[in-house]
């Protein structure tokens, strides 16, 4: 039976045509058309269905942007970032982006160096780990030394790097945490480096609790172990939030090119580079640092492009609202962009502290805007935080419970991501309504059986 035939005469009303009355298609595209006012509307209505993105405190993504970022994007929904001949300007802006991008990350040459935009960190972590790869391999085929068992050590990583270890055949040596010690700490090294380590890879904002690795500490043993052992192991740090983020609010910290181990950095511009959804970036350190066999070159405009990517076409408007970002807010925007956020996050872990449940393990200072805790009695408890996301829920907050990475795997925690456009009355109504949530919990004897719900980590 067709689908939508079975209406003899159209109503006037959105609401009363056949579509509305019998449920859109969900396996097989209808026989007939609608106007695409009758399909905007039907179609926008499934959307009421999803989260609100703004109280969604699980995403380090951007959930609010100013009205003439929707103008630029919907300039800009035509253009192929792939199309530089047809588009060079954008591809001049994405250029523009990766050299202001460099010299925010500190690089020696800028304006010289490499780099290119990404859909997210996740591309940009292949693309960097890739480079790293090939030049581990060219370098131990010059040794005349096997190169067929490349391994990478890293602290509590984002999903991504397991993926390109298991797309790129690289085996993912990921240092335990341990109580007290939510990263990897430098002096754990010794132990998993090898001359097949093709890269260290520290994170500047820990997915799973928003702290920083200790980047330049990490630099230095590995300089020791170089001095000991002759094995020069580089760094690629992945900055998917913290490459935004510290800049702006910890100019002082050392982790970027200004340490002559990092190689290459990736970070994502949709997360607190501020960008819509679909923008990463990756840039290294030097020319020199990507393999040029990687570098495919595609002609254009009578010259020569280089293009480093796993993608072919991709939309260009997050790439240009990048650059309309830079020009718009300007590096006191971000800072102050990124302060009202650290401060929002402060706030709200003062306050969780102050509920006897809870045990701050991030209070928001020092390294990404969010708060990160854990029951501090889970044992006693007769509900999880599984519990308290669910119940939090009830108000439309969408925070993030999971267990913690090897070897804590037992501890389960929440993280509460304040990012731009979280206000301070947002993070006040939260904090009551966390409060009561918790004051429920105590009272009725629930305890979650199952998984629980699931949020994303990113
Ligand atoms: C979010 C995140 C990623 C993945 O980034 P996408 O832009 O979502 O692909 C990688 N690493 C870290 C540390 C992250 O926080």
């Amino acid at each position: 039976m067709p689908l939508w035939k079975t209406c003899a005469s159209e109503s006037p009303d959105i609401y009363a045509t056949a579509r509305a009355v019998e449920g859109l298609a969900k396996a097989r595209i209808p026989e007939t058309g609608v106007s695409p006012e009758e399909a905007y509307n039907l179609v926008r209505d499934e959307l009421y269905l999803d989260g609100n993105a703004r109280q969604n405190l699980a995403t380090f993504c951007t959930t609010w942007v100013e009205d003439e970022v929707h103008k630029l994007m919907a300039d800009c929904i035509d253009k192929n970032m792939i199309d530089k001949d047809e588009y060079p300007q954008t591809a001049e802006i994405e250029a523009r982006c990766v050299h202001i991008i460099a010299s925010l990350w500190n690089s020696p040459e800028a304006e010289e160096t490499i780099g290119c935009s990404t859909t997210g960190s996740s591309e940009a972590a292949m693309l960097g780990g890739l480079a790293l790869k090939w030049a581990w391999r060219d370098r131990r085929k010059k040794e005349g030394k096997p190169h067929d068992k490349p391994n990478m050590v890293c602290g509590p990583v984002q999903v991504c790097w397991h993926k390109f270890a298991k797309y790129f055949d690289v085996e993912l040596r990921q240092i335990p945490l341990s109580e007290g010690s939510l990263h990897m700490r430098p002096e754990q090294l010794k132990d998993y480096v090898d001359e097949n380590t093709i890269c260290v890879v520290p994170t500047l904002g820990v997915t799973f609790t928003g702290v920083y690795e200790p980047v330049k500490e990490i630099c230095q043993e590995l300089d020791r172990l170089q001095t000991e052992t002759g094995l020069d192991i580089p760094v690629h740090v992945d900055a998917a939030s913290g490459g935004f983020v510290a800049p702006f609010l910890h100019p002082e910290l050392l982790w970027d090119f200004r340490l002559d181990r990092v190689k290459s950095i990736n970070a994502s511009g949709h997360k607190f580079g501020l960008a819509p959804l679909g923008v990463g970036w990756v840039i290294w350190r030097d020319k020199k640092e990507l393999p040029s066999d990687l570098v495919f070159n595609v002609d254009y405009l009578g010259g020569n492009m280089p293009t480093f990517a796993l993608n072919f076409s991709r939309p260009g408007g997050q790439i240009v609202i990048q650059y309309y970002n830079f020009m718009r807010l300007g590096w006191d925007g971000y800072r102050d962009i990124q302060s009202a956020c650290a401060e929002n996050a402060q706030y709200l872990a003062e306050k969780l502290a102050e509920l006897p449940e809870l045990d701050i393990l991030y209070d928001g200072n020092g390294a990404l805007p969010c708060v990160c805790y854990r029951l501090k009695h889970p044992d006693k408890a007769h509900y999880t935080l599984y519990d308290l996301s669910e119940r939090v829920r009830m108000n439309g907050w969408q925070i993030a419970s999971y267990p913690l990475p090897s070897d804590m795997e037992d501890t389960v925690v929440q993280r509460v991501m304040i990012r731009h456009g979280v206000s301070h009355d947002a993070v006040e109504q939260l904090y009551w309504d966390i409060k009561k949530a918790l004051n429920y919990l105590d009272k009725n004897n629930i305890k979650w059986s199952e998984a629980g719900p699931s949020f994303s980590h990113g």
